[in-house]
């Protein structure tokens, strides 16, 4: 375990990672100040507890580095050319993440690590590992960002899990230069979170951080060339595998499917058999291409942990996607309407929009510095039209007339939260049966809503009160 009795830590940062930080290091005999830059109504309540159990909250200045700090535990808000950072490093301290602080945590006979990153696909991909490995029996969870804090799990008593499926973000995994995966799986890397880590390098180094001394596979995907690079640059102990999985046919150490069956050619107990059979894409929900790829990620963790084919196929069979995250909501006169509000980067929404083949595409809200004329061009063939809302609609507007200027556009010039009625009635009008309707906005929610699980709810209440009036 890690001692850290009487020593003095700055947690930078409440919220959802900060607080439990704080709690743990308190539990640990250390003497714990929190610093953090806003201080409204949000942030006191979430300091009152913490104050009960003799916390020391800081509130209005998140740059000023307490005097006497012995070590800092930082939380995503705060970007690496933060004054905190700087004024840490000129008094030589050392600055932890939420999950290395939990990693040096765990007690000696901790479970192992399947650890998942990535630009999209991260949470899906953790529950479906978690779904294979309780199909086989083993006593696991799926924690890290995917909302279960990972101070918190190293916690339980020992014999709690036998394995861990975890989601680390860039953010952690900047932050948390010790940590050792069992074996970890980088989907994909696209341009996202720029402005944190200041170039696409330096966020595909982080990324790349998840394979360092990694045991047994290192998971990349052979259609993303970068992901691989990253396996070959990493640091693993002997014995190490890379695995590559695709969406095409698998070569040697490699998951791929062949005429729509997920097969396993890493992994191959048999030295007879050429490949060994896991499971069928219509065991895969949805069994949208992306999705499937994200499922032989899952597939390829689980099989590197020793799991049987046939869990591999009755865990993906008992995974149901998290709302939000391309569901269906339901069909009204013959038109499908889906909720893929998650889809707020232009990688994700690639994703979903190559899932349907007519669509009526309802799309918008907070760029985050984003272009979007690839994702257009993509698209373009797919669309029947478009609807657009919230904050940069105009951008998504410029690209469709440059790179697709059949489509039928509706802007609605609208970032009120009513405007989703609008647009659902907007798209009703524009689809034929048989198409979709698909909220796969490519943007952030911020503008309109609280969070993208607001926008999706916003949605799904539009498309009911449509279905309503058509009876
Ligand atoms: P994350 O946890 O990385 O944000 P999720 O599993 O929550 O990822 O999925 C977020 C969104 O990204 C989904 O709604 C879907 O639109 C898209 N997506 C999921 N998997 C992939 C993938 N492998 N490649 C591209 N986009 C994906």
């Amino acid at each position: 375990g890690l001692d850290l009795a009487g020593q003095h830590v700055t947690v930078a940062g409440l919220g959802v990672s900060g607080v439990p930080a704080a709690r743990a290091l308190a539990g640990l005999g250390a003497v714990v100040t929190v610093v953090n830059g806003s201080d409204g109504e949000r942030e006191r309540a979430q300091a009152a507890p913490l104050e009960e159990l003799g916390i020391t909250v800081r509130l209005g200045d998140g740059d000023t580095l307490p005097e006497g700090t012995d070590l800092v535990v930082t939380t995503p808000g705060w970007k690496p050319t933060s004054p905190l950072f700087q004024a840490a490093e000129a008094a030589g301290v050392p600055v932890w993440g939420d999950v290395e602080l939990a990693w040096r945590m765990r007690g000696p006979d901790s479970p192992p690590w399947l650890a998942v990153t990535g630009t999209n696909g991260k949470t899906t991909t953790v529950r479906m590992l978690a779904a294979i490995l309780e199909a086989e029996g083993l006593r696991t969870a799926a924690v890290g960002n995917i909302g279960v804090p990972l101070v918190d799990v190293v916690l339980e008593p020992s014999g709690t899990y036998d394995v861990l499926a975890v989601e680390l973000s860039s953010y952690q995994l900047h932050w948390a230069p010790s940590v050792r995966a069992h074996s970890a799986a980088v989907l994909n890397l696209a341009p996202d979170h720029l402005d944190w880590h200041g170039s696409m390098e330096a966020y595909a180094a982080d990324k790349g951080r998840i394979y360092e001394g990694n045991t047994v596979a290192c998971v990349y995907n052979v259609a993303d060339q970068v992901t691989e690079d990253l396996v070959r640059e990493a640091d693993v102990e002997e014995g190490c595998r890379a695995i590559g999985f695709t969406l095409g046919t698998p070569g040697p150490s490699q998951l791929g499917v062949v005429e729509g069956i997920l097969v396993d050619r890493a992994f191959v107990e048999n030295r007879q058999q050429h490949a060994q059979e896991l499971a069928e894409i219509s065991d895969v929900t949805p069994a949208a291409p992306h999705n499937i790829a994200n499922a032989l990620a899952a597939a390829a963790l689980a099989r590197a942990f020793g799991v049987r084919p046939q869990s591999v196929r009755d865990g993906l069979r008992a995974f149901h996607p998290d709302a939000h995250r391309i569901e269906h909501v339901a069909d009204v006169s013959g038109v499908a309407y889906v909720d893929d509000s998650k889809a707020t980067n232009t990688h994700a929404a690639e994703a979903s929009l190559a899932a349907y083949e007519h669509i009526v595409w309802i799309a918008g809200g907070l760029a985050k510095g984003a272009t979007f004329d690839e994702l257009v061009q993509k698209s373009a063939g797919r669309l029947r039209g478009a609807v657009l809302i919230g904050a940069d609609r105009a951008l998504i507007r410029e690209a469709l007339a440059r790179h697709a200027p059949d489509v039928p556009v509706v802007d609605l010039d609208r970032t009120d939260t009513g405007a989703m009625s609008e647009a659902v009635r907007e798209a009703a009008r524009l689809a034929r049966p048989g198409d979709t309707v698909l909220l796969a906005p490519a943007c952030a929610s911020m503008d309109m809503y609280l969070n993208y699980d607001k926008r999706g709810e916003a949605f799904a209440d539009a498309v009911r009160s449509l279905a309503a009036q058509e009876q």
